[in-house]
């Protein structure tokens, strides 16, 4: 198993963020947005569904890292000879090396639930450790919604980012957490469909996202978890246009750039924070109602 050291302390510390000025402004500009009812179309061919998004990763070069890997079973087998043998979690942790492989992300199951809703996908990342400094990473499989469609070839693309970030421990401050997973499903509807109207569906949806975000901020007591995932959420997705908007307008020599340093950061050699300040993105040059809905 990899090795991981998180610094939570720095991790999440940060101030939760606020109705400023700003951001109350770009409330008010997303309320007269009118969303209505987004259609996505269905698919039904879970196989052209996973060529869509190996095929996307081949077109831009990537080369994704192999993650060490447990089926869920197969943990909760561990789990349980253990709690018989001695119920230490030592013991647990080398069970569960055993068992381990180091798979490609394309090579690891996919699991699709049928209760989820059509814009669901989750990756399993999996910290094992009593300290700290000793967590151990594995990853069990992806799950994906069983309700197939237009949107489900990025959503892979999206928990397979999650992945390869959390494998590499590149991201510095949670607030980004959201940034990457962001770019690269909207990159895909884009791939899969030059005309932009997929990339117009995937950012309405984005949008809708943002505006519920933005009034929950005024809801009074929220509770710490609920303000960290607000301001993570908001932060993210604002960034994540940003960055998205630098790259497609981009050269194509900007396009490789970024390309190659999203490549080191899978690869462990970049922070995320790294190519967010090499391109200038911050929250506060994130916020433009224009560049925002430029796709609309
Ligand atoms: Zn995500």
């Amino acid at each position: 198993m990899k090795k991981v050291i998180k610094n939570d302390d720095d991790y999440y510390k940060f101030e939760p963020i606020t109705l400023n000025d700003s951001l109350s402004n770009l409330k008010k500009r997303l309320s007269v947005m009118n969303f209505g009812k987004i259609p996505i179309a269905k698919i039904n061919n879970r196989y052209t569904m996973t060529k869509q998004t190996r095929d996307f990763f081949k077109h831009y070069d990537i080369i994704l890292q192999k993650l060490p890997f447990i089926k869920y079973k197969t943990i909760e087998k561990c789990n349980n000879e253990n709690i018989k043998k001695d119920g230490n979690l030592s013991s647990l942790i080398d069970l569960i090396s055993e068992c381990e492989k180091q798979k490609y992300p394309f090579d690891i199951p996919l699991i699709y639930d049928k209760n989820a809703s059509i814009e669901y996908g989750a990756f399993r990342p999996i910290y094992i450790g009593e300290h700290k400094k000793d967590m151990q990473l594995i990853f069990s499989e992806y799950i994906l919604t069983n309700k197939l469609s237009e949107l489900t070839s990025g959503i892979y693309a999206h928990e397979i980012i999650h992945s390869e970030l959390e494998n590499a421990n590149a991201i510095k401050s949670y607030l980004n957490y959201e940034v990457l997973p962001i770019f690269f499903d909207k990159l895909v509807s884009l791939y899969l469909d030059p005309s932009k109207t997929l990339l117009q569906k995937n950012e309405l949806l984005r949008l809708k996202l943002l505006f519920k975000s933005l009034i929950l901020l005024e809801k009074e007591n929220l509770s710490s978890f609920e303000s960290l995932n607000i301001s993570m959420s908001i932060t993210s997705l604002l960034k994540s246009e940003n960055l998205f908007n630098k790259f497609i307008y981009g050269t194509n020599n900007d396009k490789i750039d970024m390309i190659n340093d999203i490549q080191n950061i899978f690869d462990g050699n970049y922070y995320l924070e790294d190519l967010l300040q090499k391109n200038d993105i911050t929250f506060d040059n994130s916020q433009n109602y224009k560049s925002l809905t430029k796709h609309i």
